[in-house]
């Protein structure tokens, strides 16, 4: 198979991993046009200080000895299947980044013979591009099951690694992914932990400390190809943080490809508005300090759709507020619905010089729209109606027609619901 066919099949069956976050386009030049779009793999993610880098993301390999129910890649699947060689891939990366296409690597496989040797050969990649002086970013799938060394040995040479956990439960794990085990997952992580904590200790004794995953480890989860709930995920994602150090955990909306009694049908849209509410949750187990069954419990196991998850828990625990903002604590502002963390120490600085007023919120940048039910200023509240959760959640809602809906992901910026959050998102204000 010709190279570039390699790369058109390589690269569209990694699209399926979401820890890269957008994936290419396909476009040809139109006469008197300027610049084409390939396919090849091309897609954008987000480092720590925000700055967005382009990756070439592609599979090592779509051959599969495993045959998880939900995987397009599966080993009973009739697609069509392609492997790189180390050296292709080494080739492929080298080249884009001298033409300016990439910044970096995002490279995954599929099982190929066995565990082992799918890492030695993703080893011999990595290894390869830094012998060749290739200083762009690497980020690594970590094959589970494969020896620890191999795993640990690649970890020298990438700055991430993602050893997926794929599924919310060991009962799902057994039930769509078989021949996949949950200590074969958690035991490499376990150790990848043991192995960052040794770098960043030695790192702050001395600066030439080799680089052991820099950017550290992550894993992504599938949402709604089984049927646990948000607080089953999100108490196992607050988990894998605590026990395993983990950089990000990353939802996947499970998107029906095989058809099968165990999974959603083939129509079924992927839950892309609940993959949504997922990050946002975990935005406030990460830097709000809440807890996972503080956000929800089993009585309500779900998020509301319509609602961000932090309005959902004021509604739910209208007692604590309204909030005077002149005196909440900083943590008691971080709970307020539209205050985020700038906003919050923004409060928390101007209110040093004088009580603030209304005005002064909206100059802060709070989003009033949503914490004006929630706070009083000065003494006085500004909501406009009584502190009930009906009606609160009734303002909160612009558009409550038509809302129970899974939206497709372009429908979503179309929708003033989401418009203001994802504004806010940007900002993180919650
Ligand atoms: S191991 Fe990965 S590539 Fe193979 S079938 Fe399972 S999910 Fe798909």
């Amino acid at each position: 198979m010709e190279l570039q066919e390699k790369l058109r099949v390589l690269s569209d069956a990694a699209k399926y991993d979401v820890s890269c976050s957008s994936s290419g386009s396909n476009r040809k030049n139109t006469p008197g046009g300027l610049g084409s779009a390939s396919e090849a793999g091309i897609c954008h993610s987000w480092t720590e200080d925000g700055r967005c880098v382009s990756l070439l993301k592609i599979l090592f390999s779509n051959e599969c000895v495993y045959d998880c129910i939900y995987c397009m890649n599966k080993n009973s699947n009739p697609v069509e299947r392609a492997n790189f060689t180390p050296r292709e891939v080494i080739e492929l990366t080298l080249n884009f980044y001298k033409r300016n296409y990439i910044e970096g690597l995002f490279l995954s496989s599929g099982v190929v013979r066995n565990p082992d040797y799918t890492m030695e050969q993703l080893l011999a990649v990595v290894k390869g591009l830094r012998e060749a002086k290739f200083n762009g970013y690497i980020h690594l799938k970590g094959i589970p099951g494969a020896d620890e060394a191999l795993i640990h040995a690649a970890g020298n040479y990438v700055d991430r690694m993602s050893i997926n956990i794929e599924l919310p439960s060991e009962k799902s794990l057994l039930s769509l992914a078989p021949q996949k085990k949950k200590e074969s997952i958690l035991k490499p992580m376990a150790s990848l932990k043991e192995e960052l904590a040794v770098y960043q200790s030695e790192k702050k004794i001395s600066k030439h400390t080799p680089a052991f995953l820099p950017a550290g480890q992550t894993t992504q989860m599938i949402v709604g190809a089984s049927p646990e709930s948000d607080l089953n995920i999100l108490r196992l994602s607050e988990g894998l943080y605590h026990r395993y150090s983990m950089k990000r955990v990353y939802y996947s909306a499970y998107i029906p490809a095989n058809e099968n009694r165990r999974l959603p049908a083939l129509q079924t849209k992927p839950p892309l508005l609940r993959e949504h509410r997922l990050y946002q949750g975990d935005w406030l187990l990460r830097f709000y300090g809440f807890t996972a069954k503080e956000l929800l419990n089993p009585g309500n196991p779900n998020f509301d759709l319509d609602l961000d998850p932090k309005c959902f828990w004021a509604l739910e625990n209208l007692g604590l507020f309204p909030i005077e903002i002149n005196k909440a604590t900083y943590e008691e502002l971080l709970r307020i619905p539209g205050v985020g963390i700038r906003s919050a120490r923004k409060i928390i600085k101007a209110r040093r010089v004088a009580a603030l007023n209304y005005q002064d919120l909206k100059k802060i940048g709070i989003v009033l729209k949503r914490a004006k039910y929630f706070i009083t200023c000065r003494g006085k509240y500004y909501g406009g109606i009584a502190l009930y959760p009906e009606n609160i959640r009734r303002q909160l809602i612009q558009k409550p027609k038509n809302h129970h809906q899974q939206l497709s992901i372009f429908d979503l910026y179309e929708k003033s619901i989401l418009k203001t959050e994802a504004k806010s998102k940007v900002l993180g204000e919650l």
